[in-house]
């Protein structure tokens, strides 16, 4: 898709505002802290070529990836900072993140070993970050068994380099209290390890960055203030970064009566104009806006009726006679006064920031401007 003229739908990525939301981090952070933009999940739906592309310029320390696959894709593009695979990997995908020059999140010391074998026979050093878990449950040694793992991953590997020690917040958002008591068991489980100054610290994912500042360590992790997500109530919000449009592809004046998609779950109550929008749950769409959602036609909202589609929505347009055919409606972003932010439609969608932008379909172009 070479212009977004043609498309009967696309995603529209601001990079002056990511970079801006980029540089925000780093003010808030200050100078002398590293930053590992976090560019997981194809950079949380927007792109991830094109994101690292456009944070390269900035001159982060490296990025942060969640599988070997991401992390060689960017290898790939050329990239030689750090590339750190912040989540547990399968076994056999542990060999072709050393040979790639991957660093790990290691959480047990059979990882370790596997990990320092790899090495070993591909006769190189494999860099790793050592990942504590103090609460989240989901990977990490366990700080409250420090005293068995500390001694065993202090002893001297010839073929594995230390670069840093983790942990990740599960609450920042919300919950101060929480963090505190993180960092706390960070620092109890790691009081023993020989030589920790020289490491790396991190833990504050973006709304750690924001609503933490006491526990900036020498590196930090943002995601999703970066694309333009809100990190809290509290803390500042980033400036948006994504919209999503689709184009009016039918119109219809409809009689009382008339029903709108599956299961003819809206019926309408009088005379109404419908725009059938090309747009569905299949380019990510959350369905449960049925009936619930609206989307920006000429800087006015106008409601979803019925039960989205696979591959198109209809809306309400009865009070917007200036609607027609091949117009763009924003589905997500904003149109003149009128603005739909992610967390918005997330909340109404029942869901998160996260799992909007990340779920935005591969058959939307994403149109970099
Ligand atoms: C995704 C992730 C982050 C970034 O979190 P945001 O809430 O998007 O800022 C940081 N650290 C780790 C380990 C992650 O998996």
């Amino acid at each position: 898709m070479s212009t977004n003229l043609e498309a009967r739908a696309w995603v529209k990525v601001r990079a002056d505002e990511l970079r801006r939301n980029y540089t925000r981090v780093t003010e808030a952070v200050g100078a002398g802290v590293r930053v590992l933009p976090m560019v997981k999940a194809n950079a949380y739906g927007l792109g991830v070529v094109e994101v690292v592309k456009c944070l390269e310029a900035l001159d982060p320390w490296g990025f942060g990836v969640a599988t070997v696959q991401e992390g060689v894709e960017i290898r790939r593009m050329g990239v030689q900072r750090p590339i750190v695979v912040c989540s547990p990997v399968p076994p056999g995908e542990i060999g072709p993140a050393v040979e790639s020059g991957l660093e790990l999140f290691v959480s047990s010391l059979g990882t370790l070993k596997r990990i320092e074998d790899e090495a070993r026979a591909h006769s190189c050093v494999a860099a790793v970050h050592l990942d504590v878990d103090t609460g989240i449950g989901r990977s990490g040694f366990d700080w409250r068994t420090a005293g068995e793992w500390v001694p065993r991953i202090s002893e001297p590997r010839e073929h594995v380099r230390w670069v840093g020690y983790s942990t990740h917040l599960h609450s920042a958002d919300e919950d101060e209290a929480s963090i505190s008591e993180q960092w706390g068991r960070l620092g109890t489980a790691l009081a023993d390890l020989q030589g920790r100054g020289e490491l790396l610290v991190h833990v504050l994912n973006s709304a750690g960055i924001f609503r933490a500042p006491p526990f900036t360590t020498a590196l930090v992790r943002p995601g999703i203030f970066l694309y333009g997500g809100e990190v809290g109530a509290s803390n500042p919000s980033p400036d948006p970064v994504v919209s999503v449009h689709a184009r009016v592809v039918h119109l219809r004046e409809v009689e009382a009566g008339t029903t709108a998609g599956y299961g003819a779950t809206y019926r309408a109550a009088r005379s109404e104009r419908w725009a059938t929008l090309s747009i569905g749950y299949g380019d990510g769409l959350p369905r449960s806006l049925g009936n619930r959602g609206s989307v920006l036609l000429h800087g006015a909202f106008a409601p979803i009726i019925g039960r989205i589609s696979m591959d198109v929505t209809v809306v309400n347009i009865t009070d917007l006679p200036e609607v027609s055919l091949g117009d763009v409606a924003t589905v997500l972003g904003s149109d003149g006064d009128g603005a739909i932010t992610i967390d918005a439609l997330a909340g109404l969608a029942g869901t998160i920031s996260y799992e909007v932008l990340t779920g935005l379909a591969a058959r939307l172009p994403r149109v970099w401007v």
